[in-house]
């Protein structure tokens, strides 16, 4: 049997969560159209009959501003070394420019056992991804360089085989029913930030956290129900004036958005209290982040 870990890293957007949730075959992370909507390593387990791999996702490479996102920067940095393998994201549809020069001067100067995922296949002309390949070759000496779309699956079972032929034989580091490392208050947080992130513009992305203040799990099994309130962090009352929305609908929309996503992944009912609390500067504030658990 193969056991080993891979550490899924590149740009914001090139579509590591969306990969990972397809190469472990459900959503263990969020995902949306807006840079830096992972900030934390993600696991992520895969099982077959022919061994465990697990997945670490991580927060998109660039440079950090705020003290938050050093401390994501950092997660990803550590898991360069940490992981057996480095499978490295593009985006087949985006042109190599600087943002790739700063991910593979850290690959290089991290990990020499590499592969290159070349996403989004599906929105790509053919033509474009030879040249793609002989680019990436160059650049840097992956053992493999593999076009696929983790939006429509093409591709992943070939990427699957590579890996596993890299990795080391041993036992599987968690049990096989497993599919994150994280657990159900995290991902609950998540589930409803996506929410968020799937309804907002401009700088409210990057300024929006979600804390979970209560997870009450005393009727899930008598009564099939679960009790979570959840407090949407932001730095600006003007900010929460939009999260709210015109006489609360745009909160109540995002509350029934999220509580129909966390009753299918609990498999329960679920009561949501969703409330919006403004505290300037949280994205610098290390309380905060603790209890956001960013950088862990
Ligand atoms: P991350 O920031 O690298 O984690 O990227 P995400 O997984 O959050 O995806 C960023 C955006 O790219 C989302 O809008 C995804 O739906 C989209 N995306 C990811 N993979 C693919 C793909 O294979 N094909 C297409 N067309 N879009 C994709
Ligand atoms: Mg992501």
């Amino acid at each position: 049997m193969k056991s080993g870990t891979v550490t899924i890293v590149g740009r914001p957007n090139s579509g590591k969560s969306t990969l990972l949730n397809t190469l472990v075959g459900q959503k263990v992370s969020i995902i949306s159209d807006k840079p830096q909507t992972t900030r934390h390593r993600i696991l992520g387990i895969f099982n077959d009959a022919r061994g465990q791999i697990v997945f670490g996702d991580t927060p998109g490479i660039h440079k950090p501003q705020y003290r938050m996102n050093q401390r994501m920067q950092k997660t990803v940095i550590g898991a360069l070394s940490e992981f057996d393998l480095v499978l490295h994201v593009v985006d087949a549809s985006i042109s190599f420019g600087a943002g790739e020069r700063y991910v593979l001067e850290m690959i290089r100067q991290s990990s020499p056992r590499a592969v290159l995922a070349i996403n989004k296949i599906d929105k790509t002309a053919k033509p474009k991804i030879l040249p793609i390949i002989e680019r990436y070759s160059t650049a840097c000496a992956y053992l493999e360089l593999i076009p696929l779309s983790a939006m429509t699956g093409e591709g992943i079972d070939l990427l699957l085989a590579k890996l596993f032929d890299y990795l080391p034989e041993g036992e599987p580091l968690y049990g096989e029913d497993r599919i994150t490392d994280r657990n159900e208050r995290f991902m609950a947080a998540e589930f409803i930030r996506e929410k968020i992130l799937e309804r907002a513009r401009q700088e409210l992305p990057y300024t929006t956290a979600v804390l979970i203040r209560k997870f009450d799990e005393s009727r899930r099994e008598t009564k099939r129900l679960l009790v979570v309130a959840a407090e949407i962090l932001v730095e600006k009352s003007s900010q929460q004036g939009i999260i709210v929305g015109a006489g609360g609908m745009q909160l109540k929309d995002i509350g029934s958005a999220a509580r129909a996503d966390l009753e299918e992944l609990f498999d329960c009912r679920i009561y949501l209290d969703l409330h919006v609390r403004t505290i300037a500067r949280w994205r610098d504030n290390d309380a905060v982040l603790d209890d956001l658990e960013v950088g862990t």
